[in-house]
């Protein structure tokens, strides 16, 4: 399977955090035969290990998140409309218009539009003021709460944008949940890639982790789990460099390569870690960025305050218009990230001895 593919349809999966199956299933059904051991934990993690050429050789842990922002069903109206509580960060001016698709406990999908109030009814305070996630509402249709019920529609189901994936000029691509689907596509492309290498000093194991969008319960439980020697996080990361917003605010740029981070809002990466990334770039020839420091937060806050602590890293493809419906990511971003982190693995035995001593 090549890259586009992969992302397509890891992009076009249903699932937001706490509902992230059909992610790990697909996951799961693409590595199955070629990893030492995948299996899922208690909060739905996938954990994935390639192991090293001895037993006591340290453990790298490489983390990406399967968890996309989506909403549940907080109220079904007597109407027919639903209403929504969210699940991660969302900017509620960017959804009225938008379509969302609602799957119901036995896995059955229906498309519904986020309401909107025409500019010919609005009164002065409507213009004025942004709306609130209370005051949204999905229009699917129905026409009465028992239809809604006939349909299979509960509370608690889960919602995400109804967008498919979309190729634009320039190796540019076009979808939804990049942010963090990027990051299982580059580890799922990793271990497809050691399957065919001699093994090394050093042990993978992968964590496709859950809910990263809810406080990245995830990640805190299965880095506990796994007690890994380093970490490395990929990431989708916020993208700015658009009209209006001056290079100062910009975290990072697209089409700059792949973004090393320094510090983020809960997170100082590991110096020698950063350091080891930024060396290894320069040598291959790898286009790279730091993301400027401090915006956002990635499972990498989690990760590297578990048991002891854990020298953590965290490395990103640059993303446009993240938390949002559709956002953007540039193929030759993705590949810049997909060298730099295979370079860094075949190298991981001796980057281990440099941080841990
Ligand atoms: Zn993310």
């Amino acid at each position: 399977m090549d890259s586009i593919e992969l992302l397509r349809r890891l992009s076009e999966a249903h699932g937001p955090s706490g509902f992230e199956d059909e992610v790990r299933e697909h996951i799961w059904k693409t590595l199955a035969n070629d990893v030492d051991e995948i299996r899922s934990d208690a909060l739905g993690n996938l954990i994935v290990r390639r192991r090293a050429n001895s037993e006591t050789a340290p453990v790298l842990l490489i983390d990406a998140h399967m968890d996309e922002v989506g909403f549940v069903v907080s109220h079904i109206e007597p109407t027919g409309f639903l209403r929504l509580a969210p699940l991660g960060g969302w900017d509620e001016r960017v959804l009225p218009g938008q379509r969302l698709e609602v799957r119901t406990r036995e896995g059955k999908k229906y498309i519904g539009v986020i309401g909107t109030t025409p500019p010919h009814i609005q009164t002065g305070d409507d213009k004025k003021s942004p709306p609130t996630m209370e005051s949204l509402f999905v229009d699917i249709g129905a026409t009465s709460r028992q239809e809604v019920a006939d349909w299979g529609i509960r509370l608690g189901d889960s919602l995400v944008p109804a967008q498919s994936y979309v190729e634009l000029p320039n190796g540019v691509c076009a979808g939804k949940a990049f942010d963090d689907r990027v990051g299982c596509a580059l580890l799922v492309e990793l271990f497809k890639e050691l399957t065919n290498l001699p093994r090394l000093g050093i042990e993978i194991v992968g964590l496709f982790s859950t809910f990263e969008e809810l406080n990245a319960r995830g990640a805190m439980v299965g880095t506990f789990g796994i007690a890994p020697t380093f970490a490395l996080v990929l990431e989708a990361t916020v993208a700015a460099d658009v009209p209006g917003v001056p290079e100062a605010r910009c975290p990072t740029r697209f089409g700059g390569g792949a973004a090393i981070t320094l510090m983020d809002k809960y997170t100082h990466c590991h110096p020698r870690l950063v350091r080891v990334l930024e060396l290894i770039a320069e040598r291959e020839k790898i286009p790279y960025q730091f993301k400027r420091p401090i915006f956002g937060g990635t499972n990498a806050a989690r990760i590297h305050t578990t048991r002891a602590g854990v020298p953590t890293a965290t490395l990103s493809v640059p993303c446009r218009y993240i938390h949002s419906a559709t956002s953007l990511i540039r193929l030759s971003d993705y590949e810049a990230t997909r060298n730099l982190l295979r370079a860094f693995v075949l190298e991981a035995e001796k980057i281990s001895a440099e941080v841990t001593s």
